[in-house]
């Protein structure tokens, strides 16, 4: 149900990008494509995390749950920014929602979700037309709505969202949202198809062993 939208302002050529500002502290020239790739590569190879802050990604999100949104919002490093759909000036009677695939699989399940949420929308028409203004009526709204927020984050951050939210024991839609992301930049560019096979990866791939108390067992355990 959920979408990312890359948007322009986001970086074509982030390896690139990473080798020409690296060349420029290096004393090197910064004329040559071929030379600022693989500088980059070999800057993201050796963990040089700094210059990965130099690659920007801005993103739309939409149809995810506000609730996998206040998830997203943890991963503060590098002071990203966005913008959230206002809950005093949409109006929310009609509002979408996530339907959990443990809900889905279950006809019975499904419609007592989907009752709840009709019952939620019904109170906010009522209140509505009643006259409460919609910034207090949003009280009532579900975590499981969907929303959308426009999104300003780096490189280094993504990846470091990766090893946490790539990881078996992170909640199910993020796990999907960040497929989701995985599949816009590659979109983007061969070098973005590069990063996402490369960079992104769950924690327990960097480490080589599970650092988690409930492991799912793809990796062994330290001790
Ligand atoms: C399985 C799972 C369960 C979770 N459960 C909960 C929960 O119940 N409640 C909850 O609130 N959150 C929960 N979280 C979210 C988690 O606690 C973190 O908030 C989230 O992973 C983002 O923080 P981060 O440090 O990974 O990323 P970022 O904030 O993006 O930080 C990235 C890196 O930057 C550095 N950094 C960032 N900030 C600082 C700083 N202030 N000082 C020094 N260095 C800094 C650190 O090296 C850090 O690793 C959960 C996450 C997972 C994966």
């Amino acid at each position: 149900m959920g979408k990312v939208i890359i948007l322009p302002e986001t970086t074509k050529d982030p390896i690139s990008l990473i080798g020409r500002r690296a060349g420029i502290c290096w004393g090197s020239s910064t004329d040559d494509p071929e030379k600022n790739y693989k500088r980059g590569l070999d800057c993201i190879r050796s963990g040089h995390g700094r210059t990965w802050e130099f690659v920007n990604v801005e993103m739309v999100l939409e149809g995810y749950s506000a609730r996998v949104i206040r998830e997203w919002y943890t991963h503060i490093g590098g002071s990203p920014t966005r913008l959230q759909a206002s809950t005093r000036y949409i109006d929310y009677g009609e509002f979408e929602y996530v339907v959990p695939r443990s809900v889905k699989k279950d006809p019975e399940k499904e419609e007592a979700y989907r009752a709840a949420m009709h019952e939620i929308s019904e109170a906010y028409r009522h209140l509505q037309d009643a006259g409460v203004p919609k910034e207090d009526i949003a009280n009532i709204l579900p975590l499981g709505m969907a929303t959308r927020v426009v999104d300003k984050r780096n490189l280094r951050n993504l990846v470091d969202m990766s090893h946490q939210r790539m990881c078996a024991r992170a909640y199910w839609e993020y796990r999907d949202l960040f497929r989701d992301i995985c599949a816009a930049l590659r979109e983007v560019s061969d070098e973005w198809a590069w990063i996402t096979d490369h960079m992104f990866v769950p924690k327990c791939e960097l480490s080589g062993f599970c650092t988690e108390t409930r492991s799912c067992g793809r990796m062994p355990k330290k001790h």
